[in-house]
């Protein structure tokens, strides 16, 4: 698994495959290449096969790779639970923030969008299956997420992003991608502007995501390895 190359190469072959099995367009589907806990160098590596698009799951964490990695061609995505008190360094330093849940996190990331002069990007993270332990909001927290949204400016919201319970059997994710698709579709049309960018699928089962109509897959053990 030390070969990042090869396995960018691999997944993009899959992704290929999986669009193409689905009757869509590869070129709808973006790999988002998960990095969290690995080095800059790893990050580089990929940059230099030719991987524009990362994953981070943690500001702290994020922040000196991106600056350490400044003038390449890579774009940041946000994909870790974004707690409001660290909304002032997420708001412009992100391409998208994947994972915003609440009406509360939305005030306050428009509230700091608005104060560094960025329309910030983000899809709403739902947690489809209901599960306890998990972040994301309930599928019945739409209403008032998109009421939250509608005073909210300098936000811009692309789409919807999920992660289903974990399990060993791609197959069991099905359900809850689609039942995400569907959601967007509701979202939709009720409210045309939202976006229609579906982020659902990691390492074990992102080919069935694409299935489903996944328009970014997040893939990060699959590319560097354990963790
Ligand atoms: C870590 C992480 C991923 C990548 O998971 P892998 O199984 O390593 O591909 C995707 N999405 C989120 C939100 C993550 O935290």
């Amino acid at each position: 698994m030390g070969d990042i190359v090869g396995n960018l190469k691999t997944i993009r072959g899959r992704i290929e495959a999986a669009a193409l099995r689905a009757g869509r367009d590869p070129a709808s589907v973006t790999l988002v290449a998960v990095s969290k806990t690995h080095p800059a160098g790893r990050v580089r590596e990929a940059i230099g096969a030719g991987q524009a698009v990362f994953g981070e799951n943690r500001i702290q964490e994020a922040l000196p790779k991106i600056e350490a990695l400044a003038g390449l061609n890579a774009r940041w995505h946000l994909i870790g639970h974004l707690q409001g008190n660290k909304a002032r360094q997420a708001a412009g330093r992100f391409e998208l923030i994947h994972s915003v849940d609440s009406p509360e996190l939305i005030r306050e990331l428009d509230k700091r969008a608005a104060a560094a002069g960025v329309k910030q990007k983000i899809l709403l993270q739902i947690n489809v299956a209901g599960e306890a332990s998990k972040f994301g909001a309930a599928p019945d927290e739409i209403t008032s997420l998109l009421d939250a949204l509608s005073r909210a400016p300098n936000l811009i919201p692309e789409g919807l992003m999920t992660i289903p319970p974990l399990t060993d059997d791609p197959e069991a994710s099905r359900p809850h991608f689609k039942r995400l698709r569907e959601l967007l579709n509701g979202v939709r049309a009720k409210q045309p502007s939202f976006g229609s960018q579906l982020s659902m699928g990691m390492s074990d089962d992102y080919e069935v995501a694409i299935e489903e109509g996944a328009t970014l897959v997040r893939v990060g053990t699959a590319i560097f390895g354990e963790r």
